[in-house]
């Protein structure tokens, strides 16, 4: 693993742009070498995604089914107990994951007895040995400072989608609103993990600019998802195409190349790939995936912890530790 290779944060939308568009094999060769430099390449970090509080959520975000103001068939769930949420991250830790992520569908984060209760949570799964994670919506600046303080360890904001096609997808927050948490998340030194989903109706050109957004910021994201749309009925997208393959090992592979040093996480979409599909995002530099008991991300499904392990023997891939 050679991390004396300076990072770039320099990129220009052209020069991902022909990379974005190579031919795919010198494409996916060029990230696999890439990848074998600066990470172990027979790792996957296995993270555990929860829902701690789940659907009722008044932004109108066209791909969630939490969205309140669409007609889902997701079972809307207050704010689990605390004791629940760790019981969960013990399970997850036994069965072999090393990160837990919490999310709550909140349009933001509110100084009230909620916000004391994630932070309950946040300080028992730090203590269980977990890398803890938190999506909870935009945060201030002290509410992300209490977060760190509570021992989180990273926070998901997504970018979703590039900023010249962000008012086709959402139009309760904008794309600066997006940035200025992650600005707030990075000041109070908890790790970003920031990505985006593909098979919204966007153009490449979006794609390029969304992977230009992260791999320019003044450190990259540590953690970059890479989701394809899961289409949930009720939402504005339920009749979009599936996202094809290749498209996402494109993405994977130019995620791998321009922030070398990040996590890449093959996140939602996995439920409608092949395992040798799956194959492919590991070998263009995919190195973390969402898996657990649920068989659920978030309110999407998502394979089981235990198809996923022996996939990963299958493909001579191990689970990362801490
Ligand atoms: S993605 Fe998050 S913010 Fe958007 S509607 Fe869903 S839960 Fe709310």
């Amino acid at each position: 693993m050679n991390k004396h290779i300076e990072l770039r944060h320099d990129w220009t939308t052209e020069e991902l742009f022909t990379i974005y568009h190579k031919p795919l094999m010198e494409l996916v060769f060029e990230a696999a070498t890439i990848h074998r430099k600066w990470h172990k390449a027979d790792e996957v970090q296995l993270s555990t995604l929860l829902s701690v509080k789940t659907g009722g959520c008044p932004e109108d975000c066209s791909y969630c089914g939490q969205a309140a103001r669409y007609h889902t068939d997701i079972q809307v769930q207050a704010l689990l107990p605390t004791q629940t949420v760790l019981a969960h991250a013990k399970r997850a830790k036994e069965a072999g994951a090393s990160r837990f992520c919490m999310a709550a569908a909140w349009r933001e984060v509110r100084d009230n007895r909620d916000f004391d209760r994630i932070i309950d949570m946040v300080k028992g799964v730090n203590d269980l040995g977990l890398e803890v994670c938190c999506t909870l919506g935009m945060l201030t600046e002290g509410q992300a400072k209490r977060l760190y303080e509570a021992g989180l360890y990273a926070y998901n904001h997504n970018l979703d989608t590039s900023e010249d096609y962000y008012d086709e997808i959402i139009s309760t927050r904008t794309f600066d609103n997006r940035i200025q948490t992650i600005a707030n998340v990075r000041k109070a030194g908890i790790t970003v993990c920031s990505g985006g989903i593909i098979g919204l109706g966007e153009s490449n050109k979006d794609r390029i600019s969304m992977l230009h957004t992260l791999a320019t910021m003044d450190t990259h994201p540590e953690s970059v998802p890479i989701n394809a749309l899961a289409r949930v009925k009720g939402t504005p997208l339920e009749d979009h195409s599936k996202v094809d393959i290749w498209e996402m090992v494109r993405m994977i592979a130019t995620a791998r190349i321009a922030m070398p040093a990040s996590m890449v996480r093959l996140s939602a979409g996995r439920m409608e790939m092949t395992e040798s599909e799956q194959a492919w995002c590991f070998l263009a530099g995919a190195n973390s995936i969402f898996t657990g008991e649920a068989e659920t991300l978030l309110v999407t499904p998502n394979p089981a912890m235990s198809d996923d392990l022996v996939m990963l023997a299958r493909l001579g891939l191990k689970p990362m530790s801490r």
